[in-house]
């Protein structure tokens, strides 16, 4: 690994010579002109920069470079490590990356700029959380089309964690927490060990210093008696081995700070009980061998029953292969000793990083399988406590998108099936902010409101007060939500309009009746519309502004509840729709149906329907003398029917001739009245001893009003009753 860089410009320049030196060691053959060009285009556009601990900003792309160096990463890899930052914090394009390097280090440096706009673990109520960690992980797997991509993300979290110590401490915290729930658990499904214990031990320090504070001291005051006895060991194995003339290398470790607290934890047990504090590492040329180096220390020393694992001949899901014993030394001392070969112990180390050895220049069918079986074993691995139907249904998720993640400007993730659009986005922030987009930037780039949004894309919703959802977008949004709100949106708005319309017929009806002095108030309005099936005042202006009821029709029925106030009242006209009034149009619902003036049909008297130009449907008696003239034009006769429960009073227009004396029209009030009629409006005029008396009453169907015309014509001085 490169040494620390020093801030001067010869030491930055040194450490890139010790860089370039790594890669020729680690990776012979790799294209050194690239890295280093990609060196100098980033330290150009660094060149003013600092970081927090006041180092030259280059220092961290370096160090970037350097960590994935050592996982002998390719060249591409490591040059677009060196321009990892360039994006975010240069005016460098992308256009001009993928100019001078390649449309894959091009590629690898936007997706790693993508994920360095969330704030995965976040602060406030958005963040994330231990629980919704997992959701994250699978989703920057799922967002990332090259894994290199995550490699360099895990790189500069790590380099970013080791000089934590130069931010502030709120953000030292939120780091470190997300670090500790998404970064350390990602690379650990990656199968890098290595990068992973770094991890979780910096970020362990940061959460929890206490603890942290404590395992260190107690594991530093038995450090030196370790060392030793780990040194004893190691040399005690090397002999034995190297008299079976079986090569290997041996290596001693503590247990890492992290994993020694959590053991702890679990198991409530002292820092002594630990069988893998202390760890032997055997590595060997061979399978067989590795064997045989069990063989051996287990021949002298007694192994734990029960701790011997053969991860070799069942790897790990990660891919994971050792052999693993714990033993007790004769000083009572328990030790572990893992065995493997030099390929199992990179991928140990490296995990998913140790499979990166192809060739730049497009990977074969082969190694391309082989990234896939990795990620499915990624996956595998997640869910290997789940049920099966979790199992797959994010085995789809990760290997066939159907979900995309997108972000707010902020950070915040928001997920959404596959080819939602910006608006369902907007509604998925909030409602108000779908009702007032107007538009949105796609990365920045102002982008048409259907465009499918991709996995990562950062979203920004334009708004503006007073905007309003549209019809139109009913069809290309995608998630249920959206499509409700605008809906939803969309009627109440029509509705309001319909409200609108349905208080101006009033109105207007009003005027022409009364010269616009009465004014209807919300009470009688009600009263009104409930024969039609409305409960509220707005209700039946709605259902005027629909053009299902009219306003003359709402008048005629207040007229009939009251004594009638009109001067010349005209009959006033019912109309019903199926289910709102008496008569029912076969197959329709909506169309407006009248009674026709001229003959007033009653329920029981048989009608025929009639499509008039623009005004619905008449209704006329069968015995009406117009409808001979008007069946001309048989394609526009309807069938009509009276509703089973067509026993709402109807108006009919009576004219009495009569002759003109006191109590008439007591007697005919009195002859109505009896017949359990009302009366809308009653009306005389006289001259020359006789008298015109025209009647509005609500008659609830033909016996009833035969029978108060044969009554009225009884009445003696009343010689004519004409229905109207
Ligand atoms: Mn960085």
């Amino acid at each position: 690994m490169a040494k620390a860089i020093t801030s001067s410009a010869d030491g930055v320049s040194a450490n890139f010579a010790a860089l370039a030196a790594r890669i020729a060691t680690l990776r012979p053959g790799a294209d050194q002109e690239l890295v280093a060009r990609a060196y100098a285009f980033s330290l150009q556009h660094h060149q003013n920069q600092r970081r927090r601990s006041g180092e030259a900003y280059i220092t961290h792309p370096l160090e970037v470079a350097a960590i994935l160096a050592e996982m002998r990463m390719d060249e591409t890899c490591i040059a677009a490590a060196l321009l990892h930052d360039a994006l975010e914090d240069t005016p460098a394009t992308q256009e001009q990356i993928a100019a001078e390097f390649g449309p894959v280090v091009a590629h690898l440096v936007a997706g790693v700029t993508k994920i360095d706009h969330l704030d995965l673990a976040g602060s406030g109520p958005d963040r994330p959380g231990a629980r919704q960690a997992e959701t994250v992980r699978k989703m920057l797997l799922a967002m990332v089309d090259d894994l290199r991509v995550i490699l360099i993300k895990l790189a500069d979290r790590l380099h970013n964690m080791r000089t934590l110590r130069h931010l502030p401490p709120p953000r030292q915290q939120a780091v470190a927490r997300e670090t500790m729930e998404i970064y350390a658990p990602l690379a650990h499904r990656l199968g890098m060990g290595k990068v992973r214990g770094e991890l979780e031990d910096l970020a362990f320090s940061y959460l929890e210093p206490e603890a942290y504070a404590q395992v260190r001291s107690q594991v530093e005051s038995r450090r030196q008696v370790s060392e030793d006895f780990l040194h004893q060991v190691k040399a005690r194995i090397e002999a034995a081995l190297a008299d079976l003339q079986i090569p290997c290398r041996v290596e001693g470790r503590i247990k890492r700070f992290y994993s020694i607290w959590q053991k702890l934890r679990r198991q409530e047990s002292e820092i002594e009980q630990v069988y893998d504090l202390l760890a032997i590492r055997v590595i060997t040329g061979s399978v067989r061998d590795c064997y045989a180096a069990l063989g051996i220390i287990h021949n002298t020393w007694h192994p734990v029953p029960g701790r011997i694992k053969d991860f070799i001949a069942m790897p790990r899901p990660n891919g994971y292969q050792s052999l693993h014993t714990s033993v007790i030394h004769e000083s009572g001392q328990p030790f572990e000793a893992q065995i493997r070969t030099e390929e199992m112990h990179r991928m140990a180390e490296d995990g998913i990083a140790a499979h990166w050895k192809y060739k730049d220049g497009g990977l074969t069918a082969e190694a391309e399988d082989e990234r896939i079986g990795w990620l499915r074993r990624v996956v595998e691995w997640q869910q290997e406590m789940r049920d099966p139907g979790e199992f797959l249904a994010t085995l789809k998720v990760d290997l066939h998108p159907e979900e995309v993640y997108a972000f707010t400007p902020k950070g915040k993730i928001i997920r959404l099936p596959r080819d939602a659009t910006p608006v369902d986005f907007a509604f998925a922030i909030h409602t108000e902010v779908g009702h007032h987009c107007v538009g949105a930037k796609l990365n920045g780039r102002m982008a048409p409101l259907r465009t499918p949004i991709q996995n990562g894309d950062i979203v920004e919703i334009l708004t503006q007060p007073g905007h309003a959802p549209s019809r139109d977008w009913l069809g290309f949004v995608k998630t249920a939500r959206a499509r409700q709100k605008i809906r939803h949106w969309v009627s109440a708005q029509e509705r309001a309009q319909a409200v609108d319309i349905g208080r101006r017929a009033l109105e207007r009806e009003a005027r022409k009746r009364d010269g616009g002095l009465r004014l209807l108030r919300d009470a009688d309005l009600a009263q009104a519309g409930t024969e039609y099936g409305y409960l509220q005042a707005e209700d039946v202006q709605a259902a005027i502004g629909y053009g299902k009821i009219s306003a003359r029709q709402i008048f005629g029925r207040l007229a009939g509840d009251r004594s009638g106030p009109a001067k010349t009242p005209r009959l006033p006209r019912p109309v019903g729709g199926e289910g709102a009034g008496p008569i029912l149009v076969r197959g329709f619902h909506d169309l407006m149906v009248y009674r026709a003036r001229c003959c007033h049909p009653l329920p029981g008297e048989p009608i025929v329907g009639y499509i008039t130009r623009g005004r619905g449907v008449a209704v006329h008696a069968e015995h009406c003398a117009n409808v001979q003239n008007l069946m001309y034009q048989p394609d526009r006769r309807i069938d009509v029917a009276w509703a089973p429960h067509a026993d709402a009073p109807q108006p009919v227009r009576l004219r009495l001739h009569t002759d003109d004396r006191a109590g008439l029209l007591n007697a005919i009030t009195a002859v109505i009245s009896a017949s359990g009629a009302n009366i809308g409006h009653i009306a005389a005029r006289t001259g020359q001893g006789r008298a015109t008396i025209e009647v509005i009453l609500e008659a609830r169907d033909l016996p009833q009003l035969e029978g108060i015309q044969s009554g009225l014509k009884a009445i003696a001085g009343v010689h004519g009753v004409e229905r109207r």
